[in-house]
């Protein structure tokens, strides 16, 4: 999400009160005893909340060992989205894209926080870069399979929020994303997920998609990290819903921090 942060308004009053929180490392427990070489497929309890002029948002209802799996989704959008960006020899973990037009002192100012903040990263400064997730990897899929990832790039907007179980972490999904470049506000979700905290559910990440850039004429990976716009709306969630952590996507790799993390990075 870039350079449009408005629906931080919609967040309301934050709470300022915080409890503490599990280590980023407690909340990966995924089943120890899960399959590795499991197939990586879309949850079958899927709840349609809205769906609008070509936007859905939607929840999904799953446990987190059905994607304990080191495979990726088989489906023909995510295999030839990824295969596009294999022919260009764009799979790499920072992208390559052009520089952005800087027209004002202002977009060279915005340009050299969002570089900053790339550096750290990056760098392991702040949280990590790595392979997509099984789970990630179906988000970034759906909405691959609603709209081409290559010829119409657009975000999409989804919360994890998790609950323990005898057996392991029951998941929810609150995925919401749109025809255009940037999900509508009625597909955000976020009302959904207060429901969810309010009922005992943990927020344990918020993750979106950035999409492909150029290379000259070959395709770029969007850059997996937040902007410094995506910096303030995490930190207002952490605040507001106590969001653990934060995820940013390309479809080949993410950026993962505990908001906690967040203070490093420059914000607008
Ligand atoms: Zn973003």
């Amino acid at each position: 999400m870039t350079g449009r942060c408005a629906f931080l308004l919609m967040l309301g009053a934050l709470a300022c009160d915080r409890a503490p929180r599990p280590a980023p490392q407690d909340l990966q427990s995924a089943a120890s005893n899960a399959d590795t070489n499991a197939p990586c497929k879309m949850p079958t309890q899927i709840t349609n909340i809205v769906e609008r002029d070509g936007a859905i948002l939607e929840t999904w209802a799953l446990h987190s060992k059905d994607v304990a799996t080191s495979q990726l989704p088989k489906d023909p959008a995510f295999l030839s989205y990824r295969a596009a960006i294999e022919r260009d020899g764009a799979n790499v973990r920072r992208p390559v894209a052009d520089p952005p037009v800087a027209r004002t002192e202002a977009d060279v100012a915005v340009w050299r926080d969002e570089q900053f903040n790339n550096d750290l990263a990056f760098g392991g400064t702040v949280g990590s870069v790595n392979p997509i997730s099984c789970l990630d990897a179906l988000l970034f899929s759906r909405q691959a399979t609603r709209v081409s990832q290559i010829d119409h790039p657009t975000e999409f907007l989804a919360s994890v929020l998790r609950r323990e179980t005898d057996s392991g972490a029951d998941l929810v999904v609150v995925f919401g994303a749109g025809s255009e470049m940037f999900p509508p506000k009625n597909v955000y979700g976020f009302d959904v997920v207060r429901r969810f905290v309010a009922d005992g559910w943990r927020y344990w990440y918020a993750i979106h998609n950035h999409t492909v850039q150029k290379n000259g004429k070959l395709l770029a990976l969007g850059v997996p990290a937040p902007s410094t716009s995506d910096v303030q709306l995490y930190r207002s969630l952490g605040k507001e819903m106590r969001m653990d952590s934060l995820r940013v996507t390309n479809g080949f790799y993410t950026f993962s921090a505990s908001v906690n993390e967040l203070g490093a990075f420059r914000a607008r």
